[in-house]
């Protein structure tokens, strides 16, 4: 298994404008980078903790994954990310192993990330990303 690390937590919120002060201000983190996702429908908004991010994630269409979340279940955390090496093979491991995939195949995250989704009936209710940064 070559999980290293959490790369991040993503965490629905209405609106990112409301959200980032209390990361800000009362959390005392900085927000170092926010970018629109257009395939997920998103705007997110990041922040540094060790070596893990907070990902906040604003719906940009009600229709949009995060929006339904919203509507469904209301602000919260919405998945966990694991930082891997081979992503690939970890799927084609994983789908081995019985777990249902939401993507087949990586596809591009936020901040140029390899990104996938392991579906949450078979990781015991937590929507699961893997992530692999190629870029390094
Ligand atoms: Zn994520």
């Amino acid at each position: 298994m070559s999980i290293s690390h959490i790369e991040h937590i993503g965490i629905a919120v209405k609106n990112l404008q409301d959200a980032i002060p209390f990361y800000e201000e009362v959390l005392g983190l900085k927000c170092y980078n926010i970018e629109e996702v257009k395939d997920q429908k998103v705007k997110t908004a990041f922040f540094m903790v060790g070596q893990t991010k907070i990902e906040l994630l604003e719906s940009t269409d009600p229709e949009g994954p995060i929006g339904k979340f919203i509507e469904k279940k209301g602000e919260g955390i919405h998945h966990i990310a694991f930082a891997v090496t081979d992503i690939e093979n970890q799927l084609q491991r994983m789908e081995g192993k019985g777990v249902t995939l939401i993507d087949k195949t990586p596809r591009k995250g936020a901040e140029g990330l390899d990104i996938a989704f392991l579906h949450p009936k078979s990781t015991l209710g937590v929507l699961t990303e893997l992530c692999e940064n190629k870029n390094k």
